[in-house]
C-alpha cells in the first residue's frame, strides 16, 4: 500500500491537494481533522473528549487520534494507496505510523508564509458533512451556503478564528517541524513552494506522486 503525507501550516492548502490528488490517482484522502469534526458532529465520546483541544487550536492527545487513526487504517478501502492529511503532527505519531508497513512512502511539505495563511483562513469556508474546502473570495459554493459536492451545509469552520489561527501556527512550529525533519532525515521529504493560486501549486506536487 502507497502512502503519502502531506504536511503543510493551517491555511497552506494541504487538504485542497489531497483532494485534488485523490480525485486523480484514486488515493484514499485521510483527513485527522475531517474525522474529529465528524465525531463532534455525531457527538460521540471520542468527539466530546477532542472537542475543547480543537476549537482552541491546540493538539487532540496521540492516543485518541493515534486510535482513530488505526482504526481508519484498518478498513479494506484504500484503493491504490492513501494520503495522510493532518497526520502525523508529532514525533509519537510518526513513529505509531511508522510501525504500519507501506510499500512506498512519500512526504510533502507544502510551504507558505503565515500572512498569505492566514488570509486563506479568515475567508475559507467548509462543508460541515463532507469536509470539502470552499473560499468565500477565490473559490464560493455554486449555491451560497451549500455544498457542491454532497449538498450539505457550507460554513466558517469553529477554529478558523484569529485566535485559534495564532495557536494553531504556534503549535505547528513546536509540534510539527521536527516531524518534517524525521521525514527529512528518512529522505523521503520533498519541499513545495504552496504561494498562489491551487492549480498552480498542484501543477508541482502532481509529480511528486507516483
Ligand atoms: P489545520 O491544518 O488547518 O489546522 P485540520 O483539519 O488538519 O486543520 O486540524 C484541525 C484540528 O484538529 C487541529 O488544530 C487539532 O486540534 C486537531 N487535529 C487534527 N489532526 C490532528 C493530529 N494528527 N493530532 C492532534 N490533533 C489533530
Amino acid at each position: 500500500m502507497k502512502r503519502l503525507i502531506l504536511f503543510g501550516a493551517p491555511g497552506s492548502g494541504k487538504g485542497t491537494m489531497g483532494d485534488l490528488i485523490q480525485r486523480d490517482r484514486g488515493y484514499v484522502k485521510i483527513s485527522t481533522g475531517d474525522i474529529l469534526r465528524t465525531e463532534i458532529e455525531q457527538g460521540s465520546a471520542d468527539g466530546l473528549k477532542a472537542k475543547g483541544f480543537m476549537a482552541a487550536g491546540g493538539l487532540v492527545p496521540d492516543e485518541l487520534v493515534m486510535e482513530l487513526v488505526r482504526r481508519r487504517l484498518g478498513r479494506d478501502d484504500l484503493g491504490a494507496g492513501y494520503i495522510m492529511d493532518g497526520y502525523p503532527r508529532t514525533l509519537a505519531q510518526a513513529k505509531a505510523l511508522s510501525a504500519i508497513p507501506s510499500s512506498s512512502e512519500q512526504a510533502v511539505s507544502i510551504e507558505v508564509t503565515e500572512a498569505e495563511a492566514v488570509e486563506r483562513l479568515l475567508s475559507r469556508l467548509t462543508c460541515r458533512d463532507c469536509g470539502a474546502i470552499y473560499n468565500q473570495k477565490t473559490k464560493p459554493p455554486k449555491v451560497a451556503g451549500a455544498c457542491d459536492i454532497c449538498g450539505g451545509v457550507v460554513e466558517r469552520r469553529a477554529d478558523d478564528t484569529a485566535e485559534a489561527v495564532r495557536r494553531r501556527f504556534q503549535v505547528y512550529a513546536e509540534r510539527t517541524l521536527p516531524v518534517i525533519e524525521y521525514y527529512a532525515g528518512r529522505h523521503v521529504l520533498a519541499r513545495v513552494d504552496g504561494s498562489g493560486p491551487a492549480a498552480l501549486v498542484y501543477e508541482k506536487i502532481k509529480g511528486l506522486v507516483s
